[in-house]
């Protein structure tokens, strides 16, 4: 489980099993989400309690438990589970962060196209070598992302909610 490289004093999060696409979707706009799918809800209470995290569930009693900070999501879809966090969170609107990797949670490098010959085995089609100058890879599972269009459209969504910056979407765009 990876841990640090959020804002400072900004909430860190554990998302419960039926919010895993919520999850990916805050990693994207850089929160440092945990969604731990091995833990029963006794265990995510205790790793909530152990690394001081805020946790996002859609279950009334877990989100009641006393000893635990917690929101319950209600929403069953991402924008309206994104709205309710912003509800809840309002001063996590408007703030820059790096991007994490929405599988495992580690803090995105930017890679130039150039430097990738440092990448092994980056699986990166030919064609999209082409066109984009700019790579985002994650360290700990080495998956290489690229602002494609699916991504581009992840970051309108993700803007609308006013969880990324303008900042962030020109980090790593051609200038
Ligand atoms: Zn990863």
């Amino acid at each position: 489980m990876l841990d640090g490289g959020g804002v400072p004093d900004e909430p860190a999060f554990i998302c419960d099993l039926m919010l895993q696409k919520m999850c990916r979707w805050m990693r994207m706009a850089g929160f440092d989400v945990l969604s731990p799918k091995e833990l029963d809800d006794d265990g995510l209470v205790e790793l909530c309690i152990r690394t001081d995290r805020f946790l996002l569930t859609r279950d009334k009693e877990l989100s009641d438990r006393k000893m635990i900070r917690a929101l319950r999501i209600g929403s069953e879809d991402v924008d309206g589970q994104l709205k309710e966090l912003t509800q809840a969170f309002p001063e996590l609107r408007g703030r820059s962060r790096a991007s994490r990797c929405p599988l495992c949670n580690q803090t995105l490098t930017i890679v130039d196209r150039k430097d990738l010959k440092d990448v092994p085995d980056h699986n990166i089609p030919e064609k999209v070598l082409q066109y984009q100058r700019t790579f985002y890879l994650c360290r700990n599972c080495a998956k290489t992302y690229w602002k494609g269009t699916h991504w581009v459209r992840i970051e309108d969504r993700l803007k609308a909610h006013g969880l990324i910056t303008e900042e962030m979407r020109a980090a790593g765009t051609e200038k």
